[in-house]
């Protein structure tokens, strides 16, 4: 088992080193087909977010150049989104690295953050983070987007009901959570918050 100074290191790297009234808008599981949306959004709305994606799921013809050209951040979030905690220590190195070299690779631009798949890691993949130089970000606010496709509001509400100073929000690129980002972010700023990146 990993011990406590681990969990500091990770509770550290994921915290905001300026927290006050500010937030950090995470997307994981991209790049998907609702992407540009999303940066459409986030444009309109002048808010820097941080991508997580599965390197699976990458191509040249995504439009990652845009995703930094306006700011953005690009986080590895393995190749394959398997649950970490269940592989052995040469497979979870597999589906770190490999996600980390692909993405280098497509977008000639160094990967310093990484988010486990379900949030899940045990000590090798601390060990394994370490050696490839990359901060774990976890999260504070989960928004649940993915279990209320038809109740989009709700999305609204797990988050700005939540957020407090320095929160990581756990938000994803899928169709119910692009029809509510102008709400979402709105509904944080009205209670005082901006929009930062780690
Ligand atoms: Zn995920």
């Amino acid at each position: 088992m990993y011990g406590l100074e681990d969990e500091r290191w990770i509770k550290n790297c994921s915290q905001l080193k300026y927290s006050e009234k500010k937030v950090v808008l995470t997307f994981d599981d991209g790049p998907s087909r609702n992407l540009i949306k999303i940066l459409d959004i986030l444009n309109e709305k002048n808010v820097r977010a941080i991508f997580f994606w599965q390197a699976k799921l990458l191509h040249k013809e995504r439009p990652w150049k845009r995703v930094f050209d306006e700011g953005h951040l690009i986080g590895s979030h393995a190749y394959s989104h398997k649950n970490l905690a269940k592989l052995n220590k040469e497979h979870q190195y597999k589906q770190i690295k490999y996600s980390i070299d692909k993405i280098e690779e497509i977008t000639n631009s160094k990967v310093q953050y990484f988010r486990p798949p379900f949030g899940q890691y045990n000590e090798d993949t601390i060990v394994i983070l370490k050696d490839l130089d990359l901060l774990p970000v976890m999260w504070e606010i989960t928004s649940f987007d993915w279990e209320n496709k038809n109740t989009a509001e709700t999305i609204v509400d797990n988050v700005v009901e939540h957020i407090i100073d320095g929160s990581v929000i756990l938000l994803h690129e899928l169709k119910q959570t692009v029809e509510i980002l102008p709400q979402l972010i709105d509904g944080i700023r009205a209670k005082g918050f901006e929009f930062t990146l780690l």
